[in-house]
């Protein structure tokens, strides 16, 4: 260890384990964070914490969330990986993260735990490896809310401000989240490994994923991709289900844990259109709401090509085991997104027109512009001007024995009351960031909290932005 970090108690529960660094040596390069001017605590994820078997009391240490301290035990390293970054391809890998270790909780699971803006790594090109307050508290927000929503993802365990500058579209408070993430291997690092062309460390990674992460699929490198696949479809009818739109699905933001990840421009949709973009550089729509499940499948069509030499010696024929996977996605995507809506609507039972029921919502939707979020909401309240769609709706429900009250339940359980709403976002942000206020960053956080909670009024939280043309930005 440097002399410039100290290290801290092991009171806080901390035992860090460090298997990704124990995969070939191309995969990871030992660095330390640079000690920051004056690390402040801004939040601490304390139930997170618990969960994690770390004591927030003693963790309320800001020099171990900023990377002045470390945790005992700590083995910091950057990843490598690659990624196609808007379908093109570039060696990327952490320039601007640092994996402090694996947390092994108290009932035996495993969690990274990496510091995001710590200083620069071998990987950071031309980046200053750092990260700005508001675009931190964003990922932690957003993050927080996923979860709360029941989606997988990757989770925030503290911000903190270094009490320096970063240098973006102005000069911003410099900040440091540390992620919580069941890994931090993506479709990007398979292509890394692909790209340098080591089958045996290739296979070493995919080894490593399938026991980490997939110990069931046990039937070789194919059935790997399957569970991996399976997982990447179901997430990705989640997204849908609750209008979040990713932003940046390029091959180095997939995790193959089947998390969400990287919670840069990420926003979620007001008004129901599935052309909807809110990232500044997605000028074609290539990451729009519409076509997630879309980038997904070539995502993964990415993933099996860098599989390929796993899949069969004989080049031809992986490349014929590979497409039958792919192939797969489009089915297990609508399996898992029908699954979902109908739940949605209080469907228990299975109708071949169920779809068109869906759609046909979906399309009213669009030709009014209804907020997607409320209009789910409000058909769970009852309080949806009848149109001509509630007709087949009720009499759908009625063709299946569930009563009204199991319907009711089944909508409230399905059909979130609060999403992070774009202007709420902003405000929390703009008085963290700008005024050093956190209030309002609390009462979101505490409201998010409890997505399903149909029982509050917030008003305030449930009506869509009022914000024109909403842009999100990149890597700031
Ligand atoms: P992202 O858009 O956040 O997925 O980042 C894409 C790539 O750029 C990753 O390899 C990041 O590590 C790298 N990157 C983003 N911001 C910075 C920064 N400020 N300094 C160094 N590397 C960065
Ligand atoms: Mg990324």
């Amino acid at each position: 260890m440097p002399d410039s970090l100290e290290s801290t108690s092991s009171t806080a529960g901390w035992r860090l384990d460090h298997s990704y660094a124990r995969l070939p040596q191309s995969f990871h390069s030992r660095v330390d964070p640079t000690p920051v001017r004056e690390p402040k605590m801004v939040v601490l994820n304390r139930p997170l914490a618990e969960a994690l078997g770390l004591n927030a009391d003693e963790l309320n240490d800001a020099a171990v969330f900023a990377g002045n301290a470390l945790p005992p035990g700590a083995e910091p390293l950057a990843q490598a990986y690659a990624g196609h970054q808007y379908a093109h391809f570039t060696m990327l890998g952490d320039g601007r993260a640092i994996l402090l270790g694996e947390q092994i909780t108290p009932s035996s699971e495993r969690f990274d735990i990496q510091l995001k803006g710590p200083g620069p790594t071998p990987f950071s090109r031309r980046g200053d490896g750092r990260a700005a307050l508001g675009p931190m508290l964003r990922e932690y927000i957003i993050s927080e809310a996923m979860h709360a929503l029941g989606i997988p993802t990757t989770r925030s365990l503290a911000v903190v401000t270094t009490g320096e500058n970063v240098f973006r579209q102005g000069s911003q408070p410099g900040a440091v989240l540390t992620r919580v993430a069941a890994s931090h291997i993506r479709v990007g690092t398979f292509e890394y490994a692909a790209a340098r062309g080591e089958k045996a460390d290739l296979q070493a990674l995919a080894d490593y994923t399938q026991q980490r992460h997939y110990p069931e699929a046990e039937g070789g490198y194919a059935a790997l991709f399957e569970a991996i696949l399976e997982r990447q479809a179901a997430l990705i009818a989640k997204w849908m289900h609750v209008g979040f739109i990713h932003g940046v699905m390029n091959t180095d933001n997939m995790a193959l844990s089947g998390e969400t990840i990287d919670y840069g421009p990420c926003a979620f949709m007001d008004v129901y259109d599935p052309a909807t973009v809110f990232s500044s550089i997605d000028r074609n729509g290539r990451y729009a709401y519409g076509n997630q499940p879309h980038i997904a499948q070539w995502n993964l069509a990415r993933l099996a090509e860098a599989m390929l030499p796993l899949f069969h010696d004989d080049e031809k024929q992986a490349i014929e085991i590979a497409n039958g996977l792919i192939s797969r996605f489009e089915e297990r995507f609508l399996h898992h997104w029908l699954a979902g809506m109908r739940t949605k609507l209080g469907l228990f039972t299975e109708e071949s027109e169920d779809k068109d029921l869906i759609q046909a919502l979906l399309d009213w939707m669009r030709d009014t512009k209804a907020d997607f979020t409320n209009t789910f909401r409000d058909l769970t309240h009852g309080r949806l001007e009848p149109m001509e769609w509630h007709q087949q709706w009720s009499e759908r429900l009625k063709r299946q024995p569930q009563s009204t009250s199991d319907v009711t339940d089944l909508m409230r359980r399905s059909n979130p009351a609060f999403i992070p709403r774009n202007h709420k976002v902003e405000e929390a942000l703009t008085a963290a960031s700008d005024h050093g206020d956190l209030n309002p960053l609390q009462r979101l956080l505490t409201v998010l909290a409890a997505p399903f909670d149909h029982t509050q009024d917030l008003a305030e939280f449930s009506e869509p932005s009022e914000l024109d043309s909403y842009q999100t930005f990149c890597g700031t």
